[in-house]
């Protein structure tokens, strides 16, 4: 593990920066051709880079990546849409008898509930209720701070005593690998720290599928995957941002081939109550926002959802225990602390260059 110091406090976001644009498709210098195409799904931005040898190919993979997440979306993961399988599963709560579960969810919650586990609680799918309480989606919204109060304690100590991983309960079906989820009345799942990584885990599967793609760059909301190499052999370039002053970076990550990039931050999602700053990363311990000396959290490995959730269980632990956390999972880890010490795991070191006075 190493540890650097940057000159001014700083923190964490992973931004893409391939350089994309809208919907363009041309050859680049190699003779290879790039689709590069932004939109939004998640109710956040995609950008994506895809090359290939031909023009065509690139903007089929790009299409069928687009409906791959919209899809994940709409029929999965989204907790407003009513034709998703989370809304299904948390207006069943308390119906006693359990809610089968896709194949794709059922995964999605057996690797959940591992890291909440390995975690000791910090990371947790059944914050529904407290989320909804400190209206962390209409910070995202972005309303106006003037329109959002402060919880008071009891309510805030109520919505706690409806959220706990330890609940849930996963039951066999009648039919062969059927599994029931039995959600307890007033417990609501909350995907929010897990779902870009489950949609790159599943966006991996479809690449797979696209042997033509020889590299791509996708972003989803700030959670990069990479994947194969540019057709001129360069690496892929990932600036860590300086939140501190969005316009520079702590350091670069130069990667080859497939990885998971992920970060959470105490300045993605925030907001401002008698100046006071309030962010969206919530301690399932006290129900407040996490305070453990982080302000970003970058995980580095081959895996999406596990990247995920891990970058925002290890927010919440800090750097020592995230550290441990992260290297259970043969993940990569960078914690920027709250004094602007950046604390590095080995495998970070090899692919990070720091833009830091040490
Ligand atoms: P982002 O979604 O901004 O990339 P994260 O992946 O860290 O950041 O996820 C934060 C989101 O996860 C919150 O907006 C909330 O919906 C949910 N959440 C907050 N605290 C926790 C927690 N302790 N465990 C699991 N999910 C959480
Ligand atoms: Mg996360």
């Amino acid at each position: 593990m190493k540890r650097f110091f940057k000159m001014a406090a700083v923190c964490a976001a992973v931004i893409f920066c391939c350089g994309c644009s809208v919907g363009r498709a041309g050859a680049d210098e190699q003779g290879g051709a790039v689709v590069q195409h932004t939109d939004v799904v998640f109710g956040t931005v995609v950008q994506m880079s895809l090359y290939s040898k031909e023009k065509e190919a690139s903007q089929q993979a790009a299409d069928d990546v687009m409906e791959l997440l919209r899809s994940l979306e709409r029929d999965q993961i989204s907790w407003r849409l009513d034709t998703s399988e989370v809304y299904r599963i948390n207006k069943s709560a308390g119906g006693g008898q359990g809610i089968a579960l896709s194949d794709g969810m059922k995964e999605l919650l057996e690797q959940s509930l591992e890291i909440s586990e390995k975690s000791k609680g910090a990371f947790d799918i059944t914050l529904g209720p407290l989320v909804q309480l400190w209206k962390i989606d209409s910070w995202a919204a972005g309303e106006e701070a003037g329109n959002v109060a402060l919880p008071s304690q009891a309510a805030v100590r109520e919505a706690l005593g409806k959220c706990g991983f330890g609940r849930l309960l996963m039951v066999q079906g009648k039919q062969e690998g059927e599994k029931l989820l039995k959600l307890p009345q007033g417990m609501q799942l909350d995907l929010g720290a897990v779902g870009k990584g489950y949609a790159q885990s599943e966006t991996i599967k479809l690449l797979e599928n696209h042997p033509e793609i020889t590299g791509a760059v996708i972003s989803l909301g700030g959670s990069v995957l990479t994947w194969g190499s540019k057709p001129d052999g360069d690496s892929w370039r990932i600036g860590i941002t300086d939140p501190a002053d969005t316009g520079s970076y702590v350091g670069i990550l130069e990667l080859s081939g497939q990885w998971c990039i992920s970060t959470s931050g105490d300045y993605e999602r925030y907001v401002e109550l008698d100046g006071v700053r309030y962010h969206h990363i919530l301690d399932p311990s006290t129900g407040y926002p996490a305070d453990s000396g982080v302000r970003g959290v970058t995980i580095l490995s081959k895996e999406g959802l596990s990247a995920d959730a891990l970058s925002t269980a290890c927010f919440i632990l800090g750097s020592e225990k995230g550290m441990e956390l992260a290297e259970e999972y043969g993940a990569e880890a960078l914690f920027i602390l709250s004094d602007g010490e950046m604390v590095l795991s080995e495998g970070m070191e090899k692919y990070l260059t720091v833009w830091t006075d040490r």
